[in-house]
């Protein structure tokens, strides 16, 4: 099969277009024939090497893919072949104490699959192997590109604002990087909730997009400051949630953008781990800082249930054939996207 393989670390120039043997599966896996698979911040820190990740080479990314089942292992029983599916990335043992208790997150054994896993385990293939229990029903009324576009940012805007930060009706909730593909996710989950959304971006065309999506204010950070206009909309309130996966470049701003008592949800830092934070808005004004990762299974079933009833909407802007995945890496290193790149096998 072709595969987008790398063996090194680097720039754009590792990742190679090749051919690769086929995966075999265990009798608990499915191999499934990659139909489109979607492009992740993961990717990138993937190749590019994040210290303290352990990446094992030779490596195949890609953590999002929809597909039709292939071929089962002989314990398999909650899918068959012909079935179409997309994938959960979150891989545990299914058996520690964590596991049983449905923590799988905290499990020892816990990876993201297609980022974490390998030799040769992700998605951006022709085919790809994984545990059957992380594979689950695609959404009849989306596209193949559609739904390889949404697992990875769905369910992490999921667990983040309804299993985390516990939105509730009437928050006004700020979110980073909203044109972005989590943040696309993040603005219709805040509407289903009847929460209040300030969208940050950084373009026009962004501007116009996030409003479409339900967004009721929006900021654009070029020409505005976030914190001023936070507190106009918000009356010098500050807003209830922040929705962080930025890091270094926002901190800052979301302390302070906060009311008393809010909530930071963070996810991710594109822009840096560093942060330094004034402990007297922890506990004077008595704010939250909480971190989310991945999601369950169980978490990206509740919300796809939202998307097959047409609540929330997979946003795709570009669709490229896997062998032309550079220029996604770069366009979603420069920031240029818009929602969602998809790939093509
Ligand atoms: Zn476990």
């Amino acid at each position: 099969m072709q595969a987008v393989v790398f063996d090194e670390h680097g720039g754009t120039e590792v990742l190679q277009y090749k051919e690769t043997p086929v995966p075999e599966i265990s009798p608990t896996e499915v191999l499934i024939r990659v139909k489109a698979t979607a492009l992740n911040y993961n990717d990138i820190w993937a190749r590019k090497g994040v210290p303290g990740l352990v990446t094992t080479f030779p490596h195949i990314s890609g953590s999002d893919v929809c597909g039709v089942v292939e071929a089962v292992g002989s314990g398999v029983q909650n899918v068959g072949v012909g079935d179409e599916v997309v994938v959960s990335l979150s891989i545990s043992c299914g058996k520690c104490d964590y596991c049983l208790k449905g923590e799988s997150l905290f499990c020892s054994d816990f990876r993201i699959w297609g980022f974490q896993t390998g030799p040769l385990d992700g998605g951006q293939a022709e085919y790809a192997r994984l545990p059957a229990t992380n594979v689950v029903p695609k959404p009849d009324n989306l596209t193949d590109e559609e739904a390889a576009s949404m697992a990875l940012v769905l369910g992490t805007a999921w667990r983040m604002l309804v299993t985390r930060a516990n939105v509730r009706p009437g928050d006004f909730v700020l979110i980073w990087g909203a044109a972005g593909g989590l943040g696309c996710m993040a603005i219709q989950i805040c509407k289903l909730f009847n929460a209040r959304v300030i969208a940050v971006v950084s373009s026009d065309e962004k501007l116009k997009l996030v409003a479409d999506l339900g967004a009721e204010y929006v900021v654009h950070r070029e020409r505005q400051r976030v914190l001023r206009e936070v507190q106009k909309i918000t009356n010098r309130r500050g807003v209830d949630i922040v929705f962080e996966h930025v890091g270094s470049a926002s901190w800052e701003t979301s302390m302070y953008a906060l009311k008393w008592g809010g909530t930071i949800v963070l996810c991710g830092a594109t822009t840096g781990f560093n942060v330094s934070t004034d402990l007297r808005l922890l506990w004077n004004k008595q704010q939250n800082y909480l971190g989310s990762h991945s999601f369950t299974t169980a978490e990206l079933v509740s919300a796809l249930r939202f998307v097959e009833r047409g609540h929330i909407k997979p946003v795709v802007s570009q669709v490229l054939p896997l062998k032309e995945i550079a220029r996604g890496h770069k366009m979603m290193e420069t920031g240029e996207v818009v929602g969602k790149i998809v790939m093509v096998p």
